[in-house]
């Protein structure tokens, strides 16, 4: 990873920033040098750079600290708690300098040390704690809620190993633990004192409160400890200091003494490694559920510590846990703390013994929902059963809350049982089970869809029934990303060129980026964008070298796609095309072809054998391609291994072109689509999720859209052998396909991916078949355009300068106003 910040690093030299005075240079490399020998125990002379990254950040972390102490005194009129099972973060170096305005003074501090900035930077590991774009949101919307003012905590847990290290054999993915905690995290803040107990298991007993009223009672038969660990999040300017408040899983007990001296000393630590498994590790999965006992651990276990920690903290201020309403908003990042819902209920029936009635309009006032997928294989749901086990008080109140909403049905007159069980928190049609979308929709006061198709969607498909009974519950949030992080930080170039175009001000509202407008055409300023673009991708062609050994020419064009590899993103429908582009560079060898690079970046879920095929064939694809000496300098095509937070900041600003290509009506929104736009690529995509909304805001002219529509592919999907028939009118298609299925790309097993092409003939659930014409129609156009480069700078100069509104600023300001009710300063 310190390759791809050398990539990065020339660029950042010339960040934007307020210069700061020798004084404080002075002050930060003392600092700096006294973290060095106190807290690491190292000299200049024997640091490595982990331990002048580690000097630094504890450093920078001295200066929000004041910040932070300060804001914890202060009692805000309101809390918004986002509560997520994942938080892709990212490195925070670089996050906390800018926020700072610190960058100069730490890159001249460090100057004096003998030490390069880039290097340090580069010394940090990615905390990869979510798998992709919900994780990657959740860590956006922190940054922004910190950067214009909202009060909030973000709640996750501290998972020892992040998202997998991703690396290839023989263009297989293998995968290997990521260790991001192996040497500590400077940033982090551990809380004992904060430390609260799990249950699990165990029994349900009754007792008479007074007359006629029965108390229940949870005796779990095991608990387990969840320990806070906090990072401070700093603001835009250092403004607000937030907390990411991240659950560590211990045991009661770390060793059972009786056990240890009779000898068993593997059994005396058994219930501690079961304890701390809840922690060890991110699920891997993106859009799919394993169903597994340790995953329900896992949401259950931060989601408890989360609210009996806010609860705590509201009744210390308030005193009345009636009130919380009125000070917390509560935000269900996905279904996965949907099990909120009941530990809210329970929270308040047994610790605060308030009515059932109070319990239920505290709970729905307080808690919101954000839906993140309609793919029924990402709807969480669990058995009936394993509830009943593992968390036997929380099934009882599901069951009460269940017969009342199916009761009010009745009272409605819509009782008709198909009606009730579409609307039941439980699915009886395949053994019984609870569904988490329908509980965290019922409990919730909103619930948002994360672009607007995707908010349509939701009110016509799986909420449909729940939508008609509460109308005014679904409210669309569209999606947004950091500036800070995926302009500034990540493009310092392209920014210094915004400021000196347009002001300073730009940096804190973005909305000023209009202005670039007016210089899409001015050979000037387009020469100097050019100039930040080729810069970014002679950088990144040292890293694709380094990392593939492949050799790539900066002034091709660089078309990418980087994203978890899922069917629905049709990463193969990419792979397909570059099979039809090769067919046909070396069938007509004289004609004059675009050069292009094709870059993939993603990882598969472990388990998930046709993904894994998929990037198999990427690589296999491009072996053929690359060592073809017929389209050499036309087409290359690379796979960079372990795509990151880190890698998408030294990837995006050198996309010339970027690819979402996903089946319409599948993508709920995408945000790397917004990134790669905000840089200047140009998108190819299908009007899926905030495609079509960056296509509103950049202009059709500016953006390649090809492709069915959600609703033609609901038509197309019904009709029978729309596959069949759509390789029998696509020569080209089917001419592809051969190739794929003649073994020419895996002559040792020729074989190989059959159940790729095999598949599309057959089933092709995704429609890539249906949409590969159109696709085909649309890169050739590309080709044309960038052909002609004053048009295309144009574009992608307003395609940067109409982005303004995907900020993540616009996004917080709207749940703020819409479904939090916090007032902003
Ligand atoms: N993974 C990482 C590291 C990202 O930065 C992003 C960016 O938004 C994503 C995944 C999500 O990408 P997409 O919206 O294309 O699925």
């Amino acid at each position: 990873d310190a390759l791809v910040t050398a990539g990065t690093a020339a660029a950042r030299a010339a960040r934007p920033v307020v210069p700061s005075t020798g004084d404080a240079v002075v002050d930060l490399r003392e600092a700096i040098r006294a973290k060095l020998a106190y807290v690491i125990g190292r000299t200049p002379e024997t640091a490595r750079e982990r331990d002048w990254f580690a000097a630094t950040a504890l450093a920078l972390r001295d200066r929000i600290v004041d910040a932070c102490l300060a804001a914890e005194k202060q009692v805000p009129n309101k809390r918004v708690y986002y509560l997520s099972l994942e938080f892709l973060i990212g490195r925070l170096l670089s996050d906390a300098m800018n926020n700072l305005g610190l960058v100069e003074t730490t890159r001249k501090a460090l100057a004096e040390l003998g030490v390069d900035l880039g290097t340090v930077e580069g010394a940090e590991p990615d905390a990869a704690l979510g798998n992709g774009g919900l994780g990657r949101l959740a860590a956006c919307f922190m940054e922004s809620m910190a950067s214009i003012g909202i009060p909030a905590y973000g709640y996750g847990i501290r998972y020892d190993h992040g998202l997998f290290r991703q690396s290839f054999e023989d263009g297989w993915q293998r995968e290997a633990p990521e260790t991001w905690l192996a040497e500590g995290n400077p940033w982090e803040f551990a809380r004992p004192a904060a430390t609260y107990r799990i249950g699990f298991g165990g029994h349900v007993t009754m007792s008479m409160v007074s007359e006629g009223v029965i108390r229940r009672t949870w005796h779990p038969a095991e608990t387990v400890r969840a320990v806070a660990h906090d990072v401070p999040v700093v603001g835009w300017r250092g403004k607000t200091v937030n907390t990411l408040r991240l659950w560590k899983a211990e045991a009661e007990a770390p060793v059972d003494l009786g056990q240890f001296n009779g000898g068993d000393h593997v059994g005396a630590v058994a219930n501690r490694m079961r304890a701390e498994a809840i922690s060890r590790v991110l699920y891997p999965s993106d859009s799919s559920t394993a169903g597994q006992e340790l995953r329900l651990r896992q949401e259950y276990f931060f989601t408890s510590a989360s609210l009996q920690d806010l609860v705590l903290r509201h009744v210390a201020e308030r005193g009345d846990v009636r009130s919380l309403p009125d000070h917390a908003a509560i935000q269900l990042n996905d279904t996965h703390p949907a099990i909120a819902v009941p530990e809210l209920m329970r929270i308040l029936l047994e610790d605060h013994g308030l009515t059932w009635e109070d319990a239920w309009h505290v709970t729905t006032n307080t808690l919101n929902y954000t839906n993140h997928t309609l793919l029924p294989e990402a709807l969480e749901t669990w058995p009936v059963e394993l509830m009943e086990r593992l968390l036997p008080r929380h099934m009882q109140i599901i069951y009460l809350i269940n017969w009342m909403h199916l009761e009010a049905q009745g009272k409605d007159g819509k009782s008709d049982a198909a009606h009730l069980a579409s609307v039941s928190l439980i699915d009886e049609s395949h053994g019984r089970r609870v569904r988490m979308g329908h509980l965290a929709f019922h409990g919730s006061r909103r619930v948002n869809g994360v672009s607007a198709l995707h908010t349509e969607l939701m009110r016509e498909t799986v909420f449909a029934d729940l939508h008609a009974l509460e109308p005014e519950k679904i409210v669309n949030k569209t999606n947004g990303i950091t500036f800070r992080r995926w302009l500034h930080n990540a493009n310092p170039g392209l920014t210094r060129l915004a400021v000196e175009t347009l002001g300073e001000g730009v940096l804190d509202n973005p909305e000023l980026l209009r202005g670039l407008d007016a210089y899409a055409e001015d050979p000037a300023f387009v020469a100097r964008y050019a100039a930040v673009r080729r810069g970014r991708k002679e950088a990144l062609a040292e890293v694709i070298y380094d990392r593939t050994g492949v050799t790539v020419d900066p002034s091709a064009l660089f078309d990418v796609q980087i994203k978890r590899i899922h069917e629905y993103k049709r990463q193969l429908l990419n792979v397909v095309e570059t099979v039809a582009l090769y067919q046909a560079i070396k069938s007509e060898p004289h004609k004059d072809w675009t050069p292009r690079v094709k870059i993939f970046g993603g990882k598969a879920a472990p388990s998930y054998t046709q993904a894994k095929l998929i990037i198999k064939l990427a690589a296999d694809v491009a072996r053929a391609v690359n060592d073809d000496p017929d389209v050499a300098d036309r087409l290359k095509v690379v796979f960079l291994p372990n795509y990151s937070v880190s890698l998408a900041e030294a990837i995006i600003p050198a996309a010339d072109l970027s690819e979402q290509i996903s089946t319409a009506g599948m993508e709920a929104s995408g945000t790397g689509n917004m990134k790669l736009a905000l840089n200047g690529a140009l998108t190819v995509g299908t009007l899926d999720g905030a495609n079509i909304e960056i296509r509103d805001h950049v202009g059709p002219e500016n953006i390649f859209i090809f492709g069915l529509d959600a609703a033609g592919v609901r038509a197309r999907s019904a009709e029978p052998h729309y596959a069949r028939d759509a390789i029998w009118n696509s020569p080209r298609l089917a001419a592809a396909l051969d190739m794929i299925a003649s073994g020419r790309f895996s002559p040792e097993e020729p074989n190989r991916f059959r159940p790729l092409t095999d598949d599309l003939r057959h089933r092709d659930q995704y429609l890539l078949t249906c949409d590969f014409d159109d696709y085909w129609r649309a890169q050739r156009e590309i080709d044309a355009a960038w052909n002609d480069p004053k048009g295309w700078w144009k574009r992608a100069i307003h395609n940067t300068a109409r982005m303004a509104w995907f900020s993540s600023d616009r996004s917080m300001r709207e749940y703020a106003e819409e479904i939090w009710r916090v007032k902003l300063a």
